[in-house]
Protein backbone atom coordinates (compact mmCIF):
# COMPACT_ATOMS: atom_id res chain seq x y z
CA UNK A 1 0.00 0.00 0.00
CA UNK A 2 1.33 3.67 -0.64
CA UNK A 3 -0.13 7.20 0.89
CA UNK A 4 0.42 10.48 -1.01
CA UNK A 5 3.69 12.58 -0.27
CA UNK A 6 3.18 15.61 -1.40
CA UNK A 7 6.09 17.34 0.35
CA UNK A 8 8.94 15.99 2.45
CA UNK A 9 11.89 16.50 4.35
CA UNK A 10 14.78 17.16 2.31
CA UNK A 11 17.09 14.93 4.14
CA UNK A 12 16.66 12.49 6.43
CA UNK A 13 17.20 13.14 10.26
CA UNK A 14 20.63 12.83 11.96
CA UNK A 15 20.61 9.87 14.84
CA UNK A 16 20.72 12.32 17.19
CA UNK A 17 17.73 14.26 15.85
CA UNK A 18 15.64 11.24 15.80
CA UNK A 19 16.04 10.38 19.38
CA UNK A 20 15.55 13.68 20.76
CA UNK A 21 12.38 13.94 18.18
CA UNK A 22 10.88 10.85 19.56
CA UNK A 23 11.73 11.87 23.46
CA UNK A 24 9.95 14.96 22.97
CA UNK A 25 7.06 13.08 21.18
CA UNK A 26 6.84 11.11 23.76
CA UNK A 27 7.12 13.36 26.69
CA UNK A 28 4.09 15.21 25.14
CA UNK A 29 2.23 12.29 25.12
CA UNK A 30 3.60 10.18 28.22
CA UNK A 31 0.52 8.13 28.13
CA UNK A 32 -0.13 7.44 24.49
CA UNK A 33 -1.20 4.28 23.56
CA UNK A 34 -4.31 2.74 21.01
CA UNK A 35 -7.54 4.62 21.23
CA UNK A 36 -8.95 1.50 19.99
CA UNK A 37 -11.32 -0.07 22.50
CA UNK A 38 -10.15 -3.34 23.36
CA UNK A 39 -10.32 -5.80 26.75
CA UNK A 40 -7.82 -8.90 25.85
CA UNK A 41 -5.86 -10.14 22.95
CA UNK A 42 -8.22 -11.57 20.90
CA UNK A 43 -10.55 -8.09 21.17
CA UNK A 44 -7.65 -6.18 20.26
CA UNK A 45 -7.05 -7.97 16.77
CA UNK A 46 -10.56 -7.43 16.30
CA UNK A 47 -10.82 -4.07 16.61
CA UNK A 48 -7.65 -3.84 14.44
CA UNK A 49 -8.92 -6.36 11.75
CA UNK A 50 -11.73 -3.83 11.61
CA UNK A 51 -10.21 -0.59 11.76
CA UNK A 52 -8.77 -1.08 8.26
CA UNK A 53 -9.47 2.12 6.19
CA UNK A 54 -11.81 3.32 9.10
CA UNK A 55 -11.51 5.81 11.64
CA UNK A 56 -10.97 3.97 14.98
CA UNK A 57 -13.73 6.48 16.52
CA UNK A 58 -16.23 4.64 14.06
CA UNK A 59 -14.32 1.06 15.23
CA UNK A 60 -15.11 1.97 18.62
CA UNK A 61 -18.86 2.50 17.63
CA UNK A 62 -19.34 -0.54 17.11
CA UNK A 63 -16.96 -3.31 19.05
CA UNK A 64 -18.42 -2.90 22.54
CA UNK A 65 -21.98 -4.16 21.07
CA UNK A 66 -20.18 -7.37 19.00
CA UNK A 67 -17.12 -8.42 21.38
CA UNK A 68 -20.17 -8.40 24.43
CA UNK A 69 -21.50 -11.17 21.75
CA UNK A 70 -18.05 -12.96 20.60
CA UNK A 71 -16.03 -11.98 22.93
CA UNK A 72 -13.59 -15.19 21.92
CA UNK A 73 -12.85 -17.14 18.75
CA UNK A 74 -15.49 -19.76 19.40
CA UNK A 75 -18.35 -17.31 20.08
CA UNK A 76 -17.50 -15.63 17.03
CA UNK A 77 -17.77 -18.51 14.89
CA UNK A 78 -21.18 -19.54 16.66
CA UNK A 79 -22.38 -15.98 16.01
CA UNK A 80 -21.88 -16.37 12.20
CA UNK A 81 -21.82 -13.70 9.32
CA UNK A 82 -25.01 -12.67 9.80
CA UNK A 83 -24.78 -12.08 13.71
CA UNK A 84 -21.41 -9.95 12.89
CA UNK A 85 -22.64 -8.44 9.64
CA UNK A 86 -25.67 -6.38 12.29
CA UNK A 87 -23.24 -5.15 14.38
CA UNK A 88 -20.72 -3.91 12.46
CA UNK A 89 -22.86 -2.40 9.06
CA UNK A 90 -21.96 1.22 9.90
CA UNK A 91 -18.12 0.82 9.19
CA UNK A 92 -16.21 0.54 5.96
CA UNK A 93 -15.89 -3.08 3.90
CA UNK A 94 -18.14 -4.41 6.35
CA UNK A 95 -18.91 -7.55 3.95
CA UNK A 96 -15.22 -8.24 3.58
CA UNK A 97 -14.75 -7.76 7.42
CA UNK A 98 -17.83 -9.98 8.46
CA UNK A 99 -16.04 -12.59 6.86
CA UNK A 100 -12.80 -12.19 7.80
CA UNK A 101 -13.69 -12.45 11.53
CA UNK A 102 -15.40 -15.70 10.95
CA UNK A 103 -11.96 -17.44 8.88
CA UNK A 104 -10.16 -16.19 11.30
CA UNK A 105 -11.70 -17.04 14.28
CA UNK A 106 -11.76 -20.46 12.97
CA UNK A 107 -8.26 -20.23 12.11
CA UNK A 108 -7.43 -19.45 15.30
CA UNK A 109 -9.48 -22.42 16.58
CA UNK A 110 -7.75 -25.37 14.15
CA UNK A 111 -4.42 -23.81 14.07
CA UNK A 112 -3.00 -21.91 17.17
CA UNK A 113 -5.62 -24.01 19.84
CA UNK A 114 -7.82 -20.34 20.12
CA UNK A 115 -4.70 -18.14 20.83
CA UNK A 116 -2.91 -15.54 19.29
CA UNK A 117 0.10 -16.31 18.14
CA UNK A 118 2.95 -14.34 18.83
CA UNK A 119 4.74 -13.91 15.43
CA UNK A 120 4.17 -11.84 12.27
CA UNK A 121 4.53 -14.42 9.93
CA UNK A 122 1.58 -16.52 12.00
CA UNK A 123 -0.30 -13.71 12.63
CA UNK A 124 -0.16 -13.24 8.82
CA UNK A 125 -1.42 -16.34 7.75
CA UNK A 126 -4.89 -14.90 9.48
CA UNK A 127 -7.63 -14.05 7.41
CA UNK A 128 -7.76 -9.96 7.16
CA UNK A 129 -4.52 -9.78 9.14
CA UNK A 130 -1.72 -7.98 6.80
CA UNK A 131 1.10 -6.93 8.18
CA UNK A 132 -0.08 -3.54 9.65
CA UNK A 133 -2.45 -5.50 11.33
CA UNK A 134 0.20 -7.73 12.73
CA UNK A 135 2.81 -4.64 13.52
CA UNK A 136 0.24 -3.42 15.64
CA UNK A 137 -1.10 -6.90 17.50
CA UNK A 138 2.60 -7.44 17.93
CA UNK A 139 3.51 -4.40 19.79
CA UNK A 140 0.43 -3.62 21.74
CA UNK A 141 -0.87 -6.75 22.74
CA UNK A 142 3.09 -8.46 22.92
CA UNK A 143 5.73 -5.57 23.14
CA UNK A 144 7.72 -6.31 20.49
CA UNK A 145 9.81 -3.79 19.06
CA UNK A 146 7.80 -3.31 15.68
CA UNK A 147 6.35 -0.01 13.88
CA UNK A 148 3.73 -0.34 12.60
CA UNK A 149 3.12 2.25 9.87
CA UNK A 150 -0.36 3.66 8.89
CA UNK A 151 -1.23 7.19 7.08
CA UNK A 152 -0.53 9.31 9.94
CA UNK A 153 2.96 7.84 10.45
CA UNK A 154 3.62 7.58 6.73
CA UNK A 155 3.02 11.28 6.38
CA UNK A 156 4.93 12.62 9.65
CA UNK A 157 8.05 9.95 8.52
CA UNK A 158 8.25 11.55 5.34
CA UNK A 159 7.18 15.43 6.28
CA UNK A 160 9.93 15.88 9.07
CA UNK A 161 12.72 13.40 7.97
CA UNK A 162 12.63 10.73 10.76
CA UNK A 163 12.34 7.85 7.89
CA UNK A 164 11.50 9.03 3.74
CA UNK A 165 9.63 6.88 1.89
CA UNK A 166 7.28 6.01 -1.45
CA UNK A 167 5.25 3.26 0.10
CA UNK A 168 4.54 2.25 3.32
CA UNK A 169 7.04 -0.75 3.39
CA UNK A 170 9.84 1.68 2.68
CA UNK A 171 9.09 3.86 5.21
CA UNK A 172 8.29 0.86 7.92
CA UNK A 173 11.81 -0.40 6.68
CA UNK A 174 13.33 3.76 8.04
CA UNK A 175 12.05 3.30 10.89
CA UNK A 176 12.42 0.02 12.05
CA UNK A 177 16.60 0.63 10.98
CA UNK A 178 16.53 4.34 12.58
CA UNK A 179 14.80 4.40 15.59
CA UNK A 180 16.14 2.76 18.20
CA UNK A 181 14.90 -0.97 19.74
CA UNK A 182 13.85 0.71 22.89
CA UNK A 183 11.77 3.50 21.41
CA UNK A 184 9.72 1.53 18.98
CA UNK A 185 6.57 0.75 20.89
CA UNK A 186 6.25 4.19 23.14
CA UNK A 187 6.85 5.85 19.51
CA UNK A 188 4.73 4.11 17.87
CA UNK A 189 1.74 5.48 20.14
CA UNK A 190 3.56 8.99 19.87
CA UNK A 191 3.75 9.26 16.24
CA UNK A 192 0.61 7.89 15.73
CA UNK A 193 -1.33 10.67 17.92
CA UNK A 194 1.23 13.21 16.35
CA UNK A 195 0.27 12.96 13.13
CA UNK A 196 -3.75 12.82 13.88
CA UNK A 197 -4.01 15.82 16.24
CA UNK A 198 -0.82 17.75 15.16
CA UNK A 199 0.58 17.29 12.04
CA UNK A 200 -2.77 16.73 9.99
CA UNK A 201 -3.29 15.58 6.58
CA UNK A 202 -4.38 19.04 5.15
CA UNK A 203 -3.08 21.51 7.42
CA UNK A 204 -0.18 20.68 10.01
CA UNK A 205 -0.62 22.52 13.10
CA UNK A 206 2.97 23.50 13.31
CA UNK A 207 2.90 26.69 15.46
CA UNK A 208 1.88 24.12 18.52
CA UNK A 209 4.54 21.29 17.65
CA UNK A 210 6.91 20.51 20.21
CA UNK A 211 8.86 19.06 17.81
CA UNK A 212 9.03 21.94 15.22
CA UNK A 213 12.39 23.19 15.59
CA UNK A 214 13.86 20.08 14.89
CA UNK A 215 11.05 18.62 12.32
CA UNK A 216 12.98 19.24 8.41
CA UNK A 217 9.49 19.90 7.04
CA UNK A 218 10.10 23.06 4.51
CA UNK A 219 6.58 24.33 4.26
CA UNK A 220 5.79 24.53 8.52
CA UNK A 221 2.38 26.23 9.39
CA UNK A 222 4.27 28.19 11.83
CA UNK A 223 1.41 31.16 12.15
CA UNK A 224 -1.86 29.78 13.51
CA UNK A 225 -4.76 30.63 10.21
CA UNK A 226 -8.16 30.25 11.28
CA UNK A 227 -9.84 28.14 8.53
S1 LIG B 1 6.61 20.98 12.65
FE1 LIG B 1 4.74 20.75 11.45
S2 LIG B 1 5.29 19.33 9.82
FE2 LIG B 1 6.81 19.12 11.45
S3 LIG B 1 6.06 17.46 12.75
FE3 LIG B 1 5.34 19.37 13.62
S4 LIG B 1 3.30 19.65 12.73
FE4 LIG B 1 4.36 18.14 11.47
Amino acid sequence: MSYKVSYEAPRDMKEGEIVTFLQMLAKASPHAQTELYYTDTFSLLVAVVLSAQTTDMSVNKVTPALLALAPTPEAMVALGEEGIAACIRTIGLWRAKTRYLVRLSQQLLTNYGGEIPQTREALETLAGVGRKTANVVLSVAFGKPTVPVDTHVFRLANRSGLGRGRSVRAVEKALEKRIPESMKCISHHAMILHGRYVCKARKPECWRCVVQNICLFPCKEVNKKSD
